[in-house]
């Protein structure tokens, strides 16, 4: 990760200082609940970290099935693998400061994520917890031959949709996560711009593919707007 360090985009070092002091000031009248209030201010909706990000080109020629010789479920299978990579990465990041304490249940402003165990029971767990399940359900999925096929020939499962619609709508989770109870701690690792980069060009790949049921991304809308409608207006770099 640090390899990949976030070039600084026109964000000066005053400002990353004035984010950090910012940052600290609210964690110290950030109330003891257990989930973060609805009316707290979406800073990751300012434009000083809206327009920080890592590359700037149209993802969604990116993001577009490259090659009539590639089959869309092999495209959909590595895209699938790389953003969960990715969201995994970044996850560790601030993974330090996502705890039983700090993150008492899986939530992304009012919306609490619940578990639903291979019985379908509903159980509730911190974040940490729901994030270590979600991450070990897609590895799980990614390494199965029978799902993921990666040898010459063998056909994908009649459920491989399905089962990319779910991996892609765990990993919405854990970006909301980041953005709505972590995204103070990712300013200050300076890692603002993989994020935005990393949503921008998940939310693009969703829409392509109509992966995500609306009613689910909602809540991340406002952000959404602002990352692909200026992505695409941006040109210099
Ligand atoms: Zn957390």
């Amino acid at each position: 990760m640090h390899s990949q360090k976030a070039p600084k985009n026109g964000l000066t070092c005053k400002m990353v200082l004035q984010a950090v002091g910012k940052v600290l000031r609210k964690s110290k009248t950030k109330p003891n609940g257990k989930k973060a209030p609805a009316e707290e201010k979406k800073h990751y909706l300012e434009p000083e970290y809206t327009k920080v990000r890592v590359v700037d080109f149209d993802l969604k020629d990116l993001v577009a099935l490259p090659a009539r010789e590639i089959d869309l479920n092999e495209w959909l299978a590595s895209n699938t693998t790389t953003f969960f990579n990715l969201i995994n990465l970044q996850y560790s990041t601030i993974s330090e400061f996502c705890t039983g304490d700090t993150c008492q249940a899986m939530t992304a402003y009012n919306t609490i994520y619940y578990w639903y165990d291979e019985r379908g029971k509903k159980t509730k767990c911190t974040a940490p917890q729901y994030v270590d399940l979600v991450m070990t359900f897609v590895q799980k999925l990614v390494t199965d031959e029978d799902i993921f096929p990666t040898k010459y020939g063998k056909p994908f499962p009649s459920t491989f949709e399905s089962v990319v619609r779910k991996v892609f709508r765990y990993l919405f989770h854990v970006l909301a996560h980041i953005y709505c109870a972590h995204f103070g701690q990712t300013v200050a690792l300076e890692l603002q711009g993989h994020l935005n980069t990393l949503y921008t060009h998940f939310i693009v790949f969703v829409r392509h593919f109509n992966l995500i049921e609306p009613k689910e991304t909602c809540i991340m809308d406002d952000l959404s707007q602002v990352l692909c409608e200026t992505h695409n207006h941006v040109t210099e770099r």
